[in-house]
């Protein structure tokens, strides 16, 4: 019997197991084909802007203190940009205006960061030449006079230089070729946009509007941000295309990239009257290649546009400049590596960033996963807009990132610690669980107020938990502290048993435990419920925060299985196994000191016959715990908190199915019942006979002291005893609440 059981067992536990794997990868069982592997360009993305040792110097200088505090003594308007670039030698020659608001009284002089290759010509204003420092990348410009705070000042800067040597694939401005036509392009984030144009290279201080004017020889195409508003030929062999932007701008993300370009326009139809125009630069050599993907553009900004809000930069343009090296979500003109990044995914995360990353740009390195795992996540989005929802499970699960690290990055130091997959993938997976946790409605609500509240700004991780918090009205605090602050995901464990309740229905008891070893060692996260019926199934959450922990389910309808996260929501591991033996009971009913208790652990699985035992601590007096039930009783006058903890064993095999809980119980005041002096739950002669014991002949205490002081004088006295007697065999008046402290 015992053999054929466990044979039984055995079966039943190999069955699961396999429908166990099924549920962990239940978004396999759909295989779905991308036409091209998810996660790829985001990785290719993060390798390219991480690659630079170079900028780790610029970095450091930045964060200094000093360097920090100079920087913000004043707040950048506008930027006016003249550029050419010269060919012949990798030089850029620039010159800079900065128009500026003092953020400070008597302010007379500004510090603007430019790598020490470049070498200013002069520095001036209307009022003529400032005196200019320039060292160790750092340029002092002195200003025409003293400004008061709020007051408004601009200065220009001309300058040239060599941009310094990039390294591995690219930093700041690189001078190469392509089919033998010279190209130049640009990547400032995070640190290199000082490495060729002077200006206060932080992200947090957006230009209202920026103009760049780029001189090239004829023939060839200078590409920036915002619209093209004029392009006059000088005659000479060289032509000024003049790029005029109305939008705030932060520097990371303005551009230049000049080759011999041929361009087309595509148009996103913002309303049945109103278009705006999608400009694509390409090489000629590339002009007909059908591998480029630029044309899904209209479609992914009207994705975009139903999700969160309009294209933010509507009344300009949007667009792409084929480069040699990189993509980049320049404002309105993205750049695309014409070798691999001219794909749909990279299309879509780079035009994503122009609300993740331009429209609300992230206040500082260390939350650069609001712009990063914000764009991969809005890849996965757009594949479920356009083909339903599973695509974007298939999608998230692509990008699952278990390694260690923190999404919130601890050390800005090297663009390679920003710029790991870890923004991307984790940061995508933060903002997918974060949508399981508060729902469809509210997350798409929270990320539309999220765009206004920062729209054309800056923000924070706090900053976007706030808004997360607000608009679902729940504290969230849990959930960025463990997926920002906190490393790694849950490897959860379920098993559950069913059975039928009285209703019709079932009651499901289920056991979750998180077995990771990693910090931190217990996540609090509602993990969806998959409830399968004989029609279908009915999800609903729970709410798990513990290493070990039961739930009970109560439902009308008849349960079949159940599957936990069977969709995903979750970054972790997760499998079914047997439910063995738990008690299911968490908390014992609240007990009164002199009344009589009665309550029964309850336990689940194994044989279904269990035997009982206190294994440690200790009950209150008088409490029996029976073995064979789990029924706890008795009366207890006992006073105080009581903690003990109860074994049950399965009774047929002992040693393979057990289950400790430890109890905490506090005795609750009794109910009146004055008199009753010896607690025994009667008012009669004996209540007098043990009230004279106590007083004379050192018998014990009242259990419940006032109940004792009948006649209510504060003090138990043989008083007392007589006025019991009286009322029980003379009629007197009724015993009385005593007030015996
Ligand atoms: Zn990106």
């Amino acid at each position: 019997m015992l053999c054929r059981l466990l044979i039984l067992a055995i079966l039943a536990f190999m069955i699961n197991l396999s429908i166990s794997f099924a549920q962990v990868d239940s978004s396999s069982e759909t295989e779905i084909d991308f036409g091209f592997q998810p996660g790829q360009s985001t990785r290719m993305l993060a390798a390219m802007k991480a690659r630079s040792l170079a900028q780790q110097v610029e970095k450091e200088k930045l964060l200094l203190p000093e360097t920090k505090s100079e920087i913000d003594k004043y707040d950048v308007t506008y930027y006016d940009i003249i550029w050419r670039p010269d060919f012949s030698d990798s030089t850029i020659y620039g010159e800079v205006t900065i128009h500026a608001i003092s953020n400070e009284p008597d302010l007379d002089r500004v510090l603007v960061f430019l790598h020490e290759n470049m070498i200013v010509d002069t520095a001036y204003n209307a009022s003529g030449e400032l005196l200019a420092t320039h060292q160790s990348g750092l340029l002092f410009v002195d200003l025409d006079r003293v400004y008061q705070e709020g007051e408004r000042f601009d200065f220009t800067i001309v300058y040239e230089g060599h941009p310094p040597p990039y390294e591995l694939f690219f930093d700041g401005l690189m001078f190469t070729a392509h089919n033998g036509v010279p190209i130049v392009e640009n990547l400032s984030e995070p640190y290199s946009a000082r490495q060729w144009w002077p200006c206060k290279d932080v992200p947090w201080d957006k230009a209202d509007s920026s103009d760049v004017r780029i001189i090239v020889d004829t023939g060839m195409v200078g590409t920036s941000n915002g619209l093209l508003i004029s392009d006059i030929d000088h005659g000479d062999g060289t032509h000024t295309m003049h790029w005029r932007s109305r939008y705030p701008i932060t520097t990371y993300l303005i551009c230049l990239a000049v080759t011999n370009y041929v361009s087309y326009t595509d148009y996103y139809h913002y309303s049945p009257t109103d278009s705006m125009p999608i400009v694509n630069y390409v090489f000629p050599e590339w002009e007909d290649d059908p591998n480029l993907a630029m044309d899904v553009t209209p479609l992914a900004i009207s994705v975009f546009a139903d999700l969160f809000c309009e294209y933010p930069f509507i009344d300009e343009k949007y667009g792409h400049s084929m480069c040699n090296v990189h993509g980049m979500e320049h404002q309105t003109n993205t750049f695309l590596n014409h070798f691999y990044l001219c794909d749909e995914p990279t299309i879509v995360h780079e035009l994503a960033h122009h609300w993740w990353g331009n429209l609300v740009t992230c206040q500082t390195w260390e939350h650069i996963w609001l712009n990063e795992g914000f764009g991969t996540y809005c890849e996965a989005l757009f594949y479920e807009a356009i083909n339903g929802p599973q695509y974007l499970h298939a999608y998230m699960k692509e990008i699952r990132y278990l390694d260690g690290g923190t999404v919130y990055v601890y050390d800005i130091s090297a663009p390679m610690t920003i710029f790991s997959i870890r923004s991307y993938w984790k940061g995508a997976w933060v903002i997918h669980m974060l949508r399981g946790v508060v729902g469809d409605s509210i997350f798409f609500s929270a990320m539309q107020e999220y765009a206004t509240a920062y729209a054309y700004s800056n923000a924070t991780s706090d900053d976007f938990q706030q808004i997360m918090e607000d608009v679902s009205e729940q504290d969230l605090d849990y959930f960025f502290q463990e997926w920002l602050h906190g490393e790694y995901y849950p490897n959860y464990r379920y098993s559950y048993f069913i059975e039928d309740n009285l209703s019709g229905g079932s009651d499901i008891y289920l056991h979750v435990r998180q077995i990771h070893t990693t910090d931190p060692q217990v996540f609090s996260m509602p993990i969806k419920t998959h409830l399968k019926t004989d029609d279908g199934e009915v999800i609903t959450s729970i709410f798990n925060d513990q290493r070990e922990q039961n739930y009970i389910l109560n439902t009308e309808y008849r349960v079949n299985s159940l599957a936990l996260d069977p969709d995903s929501w979750i970054l972790r591991y997760l499998l079914w196994e047997e439910y063995d033996l738990h008690i299911v009971k968490d908390e014992l009913a609240s007990p009164h000191q002199a009344e009589w208790y009665s309550d029964s652990i309850i336990c689940k699985g194994g044989s279904g016959d269990y035997d009982y035992e206190l294994l440690s601590g200790k009950m209150p007096e008088g409490w029996i715990l029976e073995a064979a039930t789990g029924n706890i009783s008795g009366y207890s006058t006992e006073d105080g908190a009581f903690t003990f903890t109860i074994k049950a064993s399965d009774a047929l095999y002992p040693l393979y199915y057990s289950d400790t809980i430890t109890y905490a119980v506090t005795m609750g005041l009794p109910s009146p019942r004055p008199g009753d002096a010896n607690a025994d739950q009667e008012v009669n002669v004996g209540d007098a006979v043990y009230t004279i014991n106590y007083i004379f002949s050192g018998g014990p205490p009242p259990p419940i002291l006032n109940w004792a002081d009948v006649n209510g004088d504060c003090a138990i006295n043989v008083g007392d005893a007589v006025y019991l007697i009286n009322y029980v065999f003379k009629g007197g008046p009724a015993p009385q609440m005593g007030c015996v402290e």
